[in-house]
């Protein structure tokens, strides 16, 4: 069994076959990655078994989902939860647990092959880190496990034999073409972005015209909120670049983002003779996730595929940075690395939070974010508990995080 994705990637690493039943824990099964999920297992259920489902708080949506998919287990990671759910809700084969600590359990099971990680934010890098630790298959689509830790997350997947799979259509795209070529051809990698419902906006309007409804409205994925805000103010991008510098071990300069507003082509990479090799597909989440569950192996497909009786447009130009000035700091931090990404993460996760809640300007979560990443006490090699400690600062600080220019 191959330690990492990098490992995983090189032509001497042997991929490891998925199990001839693939028994899987669902973290966050409530979301939109974790619904794509179940609609993924339940159309190939000979092979795929949900074994257990979490939520944070929705218990009646669990509910539903465990009466569909009768799993071993069902977590609500919060534990105040135990009080408010319905006695019947729960078929009666699944047992129900309650706290942040269910989800390390349901993570490290020995009953539990692979581990789909689709919590949001940076909360999903505690049931991932365990999935790691136990050596498990990790379809990780909460890419701020990397963003918070990604040197520490992969080093701890080299050591226990996790083998970490991406779900994050970008880079289950790069996993993808790479296995075209050879990892030491590889020139770069060029990650696709739609650019959200407001491409092609100047910084003035960006400034004028933004409501949190129209910031809602993606134009071509359906996400959660935190993830559709993001890639409007297109840090979700600047996310994704960090999360490519550790997952594929490259350098920032071998990061490139283009803008490609059909999302069709999920990510290129171009190896040194100048060959481009992409992956294409109708944007649907259930691919890169069918993908993670079944590597190497590819099965019939449980979304819609490319229709090629009818034209298709492809179009491709560089990102506006002035406008987007979070691409800016995804590279910055990808360069910089240490303290840095949980620092960005967490401040952005807060800023989101403000906007939502009508508290900070659109235009201002970069700026916020920007200041309180040059504010703190950079480190460059911490600690998981450093970063816990800074993701908490850097969280306290964003609330207080006034604008000068609105004062
Ligand atoms: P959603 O908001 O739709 O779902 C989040 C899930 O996490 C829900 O099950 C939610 O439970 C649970 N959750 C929320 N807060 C906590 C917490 N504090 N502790 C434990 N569980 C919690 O998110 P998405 O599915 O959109 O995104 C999930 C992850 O996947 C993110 O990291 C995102 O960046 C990434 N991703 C998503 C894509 C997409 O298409 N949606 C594409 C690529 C990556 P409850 O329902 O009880 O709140």
């Amino acid at each position: 069994m191959h330690s990492s994705i990098a490992d995983g990637l090189c032509e001497r690493c042997v991929p490891s076959e998925p199990p001839e039943l693939n028994r899987i824990s669902v973290l966050g099964a409530t979301g939109s990655i974790g619904t794509s999920c179940l609609d993924v297992i339940a159309a190939h259920g000979s092979r795929l078994q949900a074994v257990a489902l979490t939520a944070h708080r929705n218990w009646e949506p669990l509910a539903q989902q465990c009466q569909r998919m009768k799993p071993r287990f069902a977590v609500l990671s919060d534990a105040s939860m135990r009080q408010q759910i319905g006695g019947n809700a729960f078929p009666r084969e699944t047992e129900v647990w309650f706290g942040a600590e269910g989800l390390e359990r349901i993570a490290r099971h020995p009953d539990v092959d692979t581990v789909v990680c689709g919590i949001v934010g940076a909360a999903g890098l505690r049931g991932a880190w365990a999935a790691i630790e136990a050596g498990k298959r990790v379809a990780l689509a909460n890419k701020e496990t990397l963003v918070v830790a990604g040197p520490l997350v992969m080093q701890l997947a080299a050591k226990t034999g996790a083998v970490l799979l991406p779900v994050d259509s970008e880079h289950s795209a790069v996993f993808q073409a790479l296995q075209s070529g050879r990892r030491r051809d590889l020139k770069r990698i060029v990650l696709t972005a739609s650019g959200g419902p407001f491409r092609g906006w100047s910084r003035e309007r960006l400034e004028r015209e933004v409501t949190i409804e129209r910031a809602l409205a993606h134009p071509t994925w359906q996400m959660g909120p935190k993830i559709t805000i993001d890639s409007a103010t297109m840090m979700n991008k600047a996310l994704e670049i960090i999360e490519a510098r550790w997952l594929f071990d490259l350098d920032a300069d071998q990061i490139a983002v283009v803008i490609h507003p059909q999302s069709i082509v999920h990510s290129f990479v171009e190896f040194l003779d100048g060959s481009v090799v992409a992956q294409l597909s109708p944007p649907d989440m259930k691919l890169p996730i069918q993908y993670a569950l079944t590597y190497p192996e590819r099965w019939a497909a449980t979304s819609p595929t490319m229709d090629w009786t009818r034209s298709h447009q492809l179009d491709f130009f560089p990102p506006d940075d002035e406008a987007f000035p979070a691409l800016k700091l995804g590279f910055e931090v990808a360069r910089r690395g240490g303290t840095c990404g949980a620092v960005l993460n967490a401040a952005k996760e807060v800023a989101v939070q403000r906007f939502l809640e009508g508290n900070l300007k659109f235009v201002d979560i970069p700026r916020a974010c920007g200041d309180i990443l040059k504010e703190h006490n950079f480190d460059a090699q911490p600690t998981l508990t450093e970063l816990l400690r800074l993701d908490d600062w850097a969280r306290k600080e964003m609330q207080q995080w006034k604008s000068s220019q609105s004062i």
